[in-house]
Parts: C-alpha cells; sequence; structure tokens
C-alpha cells in the first residue's frame, strides 16, 4: 500500500524518529500535518529552523539561552546565586519556574545515569556542576532529580563528590510518587516538594 504513495512512505519514516511519538499517534501526528494549509506548514517548519538557529544552551547552567541575550537565569541580578537546584532536564525547571518559590538558580544534568541507556557520568554535565561549586561562592545545592532508580543513582553520585564542599545538600520532600519527575506535577505539589526539601 504505502509504497505505491512514497512521499507519504517518506514522512511516516522522518516523523518515526521522532523520540516520545508513540506509534499510536504516528499516523494522527501524520493526518494532522496533512491537513495544514501551507502558511501554518511554513510557520511550522520555520519555528522549528527558527529554535535551531536561534537558541544556544547556557554554558554554566544549560538551560536554554536566545543566542542574542545573556541566560535569563545566570545573568539575573534577582536570583540569589548562592543556591543551586540540580534537575536532570529543562522541562523541570519550568515546572518549578511555575510555583514562583525558587529563586536561585538551576543546573540541567542533561539526563540520569543509565547503564542501560548507555548514559554514563561523562554524558552528564556533572562535572561542570562540581566546577561551578568550586569556583562560586554556593552555600545549597538542592537535588532536585526524578524519583527513579536513575534519578536517585544520580543524586547519590553527586552528593558524594560534593561531600567535602562544606555546602548543604539537599533534596525534595519525601512524599513524591515513586517514578515521577517534576515535569508532570501540579504547581502546588512542586511548591511542596521545593519548600520542604531536607537534608540529603
Ligand atoms: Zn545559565
Amino acid at each position: 500500500m504505502l509504497q505505491d504513495l512514497p512521499t507519504l512512505s517518506h514522512l511516516l519514516k522522518v516523523l518515526q524518529q521522532v523520540p516520545y511519538l508513540a506509534s499510536k499517534n504516528l499516523y494522527r501526528v501524520t493526518g494532522h500535518f496533512l491537513t495544514m494549509n501551507e502558511a501554518q506548514m511554513e510557520q511550522f517548519c520555520g519555528a522549528l529552523l527558527a529554535a535551531k538557529k536561534k537558541l544556544a544552551k547556557c554554558v554554566t547552567c544549560f538551560y536554554w539561552r536566545e543566542i542574542s541575550s545573556e541566560c535569563i537565569f545566570c545573568s539575573s541580578q534577582k536570583r540569589d546565586t548562592t543556591i543551586i537546584c540540580v534537575v536532570e532536564t529543562w522541562q523541570e525547571i519550568l515546572a518549578i519556574e511555575k510555583t514562583k518559590g525558587y529563586n536561585g538558580l538551576y543546573h540541567v544534568l542533561g539526563g540520569s545515569i543509565s547503564p542501560l541507556e548507555g548514559i554514563g557520568i561523562e554524558d552528564l554535565t556533572i562535572a561542570s556542576l562540581i566546577e561551578r561549586v568550586e569556583k562560586n561562592d554556593i552555600a545549597e545545592i538542592i537535588l532536585a532529580t526524578n524519583q527513579t532508580p536513575e534519578g536517585e543513582a544520580t543524586a547519590i553520585y553527586i552528593a558524594r563528590k560534593l561531600k567535602d564542599k562544606n555546602i548543604t545538600i539537599s533534596c525534595l520532600a519525601r512524599g513524591l510518587p515513586v517514578g515521577s519527575s517534576l515535569e508532570g506535577m501540579d504547581r502546588l505539589t512542586v511548591f511542596k516538594a521545593l519548600s520542604e526539601r531536607r537534608p540529603f
């Protein structure tokens, strides 16, 4: 069937490479693209290309920044520069910022230590984090990695590395669902998890 429609078949193949796009959604998403008019399609492709061209990662915290400006967190004069909240991905920063209950800095690890997926310590930004702690006046590190075995293992590894640095190491409040990440939680739960944080 599809071999008679090489263009459609190619589109499906390309979309199939998008992680998180479950196979049952693949046809629906493809269908949606096919109903777009040309202007919508141009806007869509333009947004992707613009993101590629105009966004970069902050070399300090690894959150996104516009290439034309400084990192909104690291360059801010209003934030508490003595606290760093360590997260796995930038999406968690969005969840934390929504609570308006945190005013420190961030550090995006880029994932968690996962031998099964071939993600090792050197694939994450842990070395940069240690360097940040060594070079700056940091009083507290909040380990806000996901409540998964990989997230926990990553937190333990970082805590061990920071053990002798004379800083407070804390983690999120107990009671968060196992396997959870801040990204999928409601604002109040994230707020509580952070404000009731405990020593690691
Ligand atoms: Zn930054």
